[in-house]
């Protein structure tokens, strides 16, 4: 079939076999050019297939020649619809480890349920005995916890109602958006699905399994952001499971003493994810901070962040962390000339001056890449069959 986007909102229904295999196959490349890491070489990557964990996975297997295990929650293609972004990145993403010669396998799955921790450690336990390194990059809407119990996350601020700018990205305008305050169950039940939980719960499970090596560390992601983001974000309902994401980093640390394991939070740049899509006034932020970075020379994809953080932070003899204990490629974000302008832009940015400072083209071309879309070299009018294998996929 011709696969064409169709966006609804800030999702895309379809996604196309080809482009996520290119997508693939830069960051691979991307990886190859800048050189090996002496990191990790068994690797779970938890929330493997876009994002963060996809780059993460990328960067183990071409950066340190690790064999990895995957597990993420993607669809295959069914009747006509296509497969997820995820379901295509994966294929092409084992397609190409198989050719460097490297082990990959996959599960798709609920990684917050018993059943695939059972099996995630069963395949560990079979094919690779432990694992050095276990990357935790979930970001889901809901979860359904070991009480049986759905919890759903909201992005809403605590306290008060919040007001401030937006962007309608469709429209390339600005307008304005309104948040009413979460509720203290929407706060802890937030804090149940994105917080440290699952992946204290993963890090357990694991070592009570005797499936983590000596030495073993553990990353999951955060994010702070910028002063004009605080409301919504790092005050917000998400901003309070980040925090206990980070105090859970502590936990786990205490946890893997006897094997001299360590977990660290790293927190990394703002980017155009399926799951940052979805986050009101931050794909503004977002839009200005990529046309500033840009500008300077600054700006960094999931893969070149992941790459650094491996390479000049995580993979060091000392580990380089701020004074939280935490690893920052969120560093150049930050630097101060860049949130001073971003502050300014945001007191000024309207309707009539939003193309001056924003970054549309690059937002939609990031966007539409997500999901296989806007690829550079990839003949959209071709019929492409949707049905494609990932070959460890049952
Ligand atoms: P993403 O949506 O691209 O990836 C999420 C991953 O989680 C996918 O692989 C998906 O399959 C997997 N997943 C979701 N639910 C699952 C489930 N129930 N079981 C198994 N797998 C599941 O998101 P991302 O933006 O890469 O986010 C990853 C982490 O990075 C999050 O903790 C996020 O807060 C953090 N982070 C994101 C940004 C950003 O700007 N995007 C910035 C800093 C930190």
């Amino acid at each position: 079939m011709v696969i064409e986007p169709k966006v609804r909102g800030f999702i895309c229904t379809t996604a196309h076999p080809v482009g996520c295999r290119e997508n693939v196959k830069n960051q691979v490349r991307y990886v190859q050019e800048k050189g090996a890491i002496a990191g990790g070489k068994k690797v779970l990557v938890l929330g493997a297939s876009t994002g963060y964990g996809l780059a993460s996975r990328i960067c183990s297997a071409f950066g340190c020649g690790a064999a990895t295990v995957g597990v993420a929650f993607e669809k295959p293609a069914s009747g006509n619809r296509t497969a997820s972004a995820g379901w295509y990145n994966t294929a092409a993403f084992e397609e190409e480890a198989v050719k460097a010669g490297l082990y990959a396998k996959t599960i798709i799955g609920d990684a917050f349920s018993q059943e695939i921790k059972e099996k995630t450690i069963a395949l560990i336990r079979a094919d690779l005995g432990q694992v050095d390194t276990v990357i935790y990059s979930i970001a889901a809407p809901r979860r359904t916890a070991p009480d049986g119990v759905t919890y759903s996350s909201v992005l809403k601020p605590i306290g008060e109602t919040y007001s401030d700018k937006n962007i309608d990205l469709k429209n390339r305008a600005v307008t304005n958006v309104s948040v009413a305050p979460a509720t203290q169950q929407e706060i802890a039940d937030t804090v149940k699905v994105m917080g440290g939980e699952d992946w204290k719960l993963w890090m357990e499970a694991l070592q009570d399994a005797g499936v983590l090596a000596d030495g073993a560390v553990t990353v999951a992601y955060s994010y702070i952001g910028p002063k004009v983001t605080y409301p919504l974000y790092r005050a917000g309902t998400i901003g309070m499971a980040k925090e206990d994401l980070e105090a859970t980093a502590k936990e786990i640390t205490t946890l893997l003493q006897p094997l001299g394991g360590h977990a660290y939070v790293s927190v990394n740049k703002a980017l155009v994810t399926q799951s940052s899509a979805a986050i009101p006034v931050v794909p503004l932020y977002i839009t200005m901070l990529f046309q500033l970075m840009k500008e300077k020379g600054l700006h960094e994809d999931c893969i070149a962040q992941i790459y650094r953080m491996y390479q000049d932070k995580l993979y060091q003899d000392v580990p380089v962390v701020d004074e939280e204990g935490r690893l920052r490629v969120d560093d150049w974000e930050l630097r101060e000339d860049i949130q001073t302008a971003i502050a300014q832009e945001w007191a000024q940015v309207n309707n009539d001056n939003i193309a001056q400072y924003a970054d549309f083209d690059g937002y939609w071309k990031d966007f539409y890449n997500l999901f296989g879309f806007a690829v550079d070299g990839v003949d959209y009018s071709a019929d492409v069959s949707a049905d494609v294998k990932i070959p460890s996929v049952e």
